[in-house]
């Protein structure tokens, strides 16, 4: 089966810091499915690397996207989601795995806009975009539920 995955969670050093957040147990999926990676932040047009980024949700604003430096990011945040989103229906891939609390990948942890470290129930852009286009998504410790999902067995690692 197919599963578009965060590729920062595969080694890619695309983080807006230029560094990666590998992850075996995602890897170690490519071993029985093909993964089909994404970074929604530089498919948007990002540089790498970036000022960090994070949904407003302090004010109430979960679809827009401010950089550190307070400029409105949102346009690049919304391109990237959906090209994400477009690769992965192209792609057949059945779910998604993606990186907890980014502002494009996290699934139900976001920083909270207010740069302070505050983590906050939410999901980013494109999590929310590829629940909406009917792909089920699992951060990078749920992979014993994607295993359920897809009718595996967990294995540990
Ligand atoms: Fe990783 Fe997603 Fe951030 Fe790209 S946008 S670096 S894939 S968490």
């Amino acid at each position: 089966m197919r599963i578009a995955v965060s590729v920062c969670l595969l080694g890619e050093p695309c983080r807006y810091d230029g560094q990666s957040a590998s992850c075996a147990s995602v890897a170690q999926l490519g071993e029985e499915h093909i993964l089909v990676p994404v970074c929604p932040e530089v498919m948007g047009g990002l540089p790498t690397p970036r000022d960090p980024s994070e949904i407003q949700m302090a004010a109430g604003r979960p679809e827009e996207v401010l950089n550190a430096r307070r400029l409105d990011v949102t346009a690049w945040f919304r391109k990237g989601a959906e090209e994400a989103v477009s690769l992965a229906l192209d792609q057949e891939c059945v779910a998604a795995v993606l990186k907890q609390r980014s502002p494009s990948c996290g699934t139900s942890l976001v920083y909270d806009g207010t740069f302070s470290g505050t983590v906050v129930a939410g999901a980013g852009l494109t999590a929310r975009l590829m629940r909406e286009r009917g792909i089920p998504v699992f951060d990078e410790s749920q992979i014993g539920d994607l295993l359920s999902f897809l009718g595996q067995e967990p294995s540990t690692c």
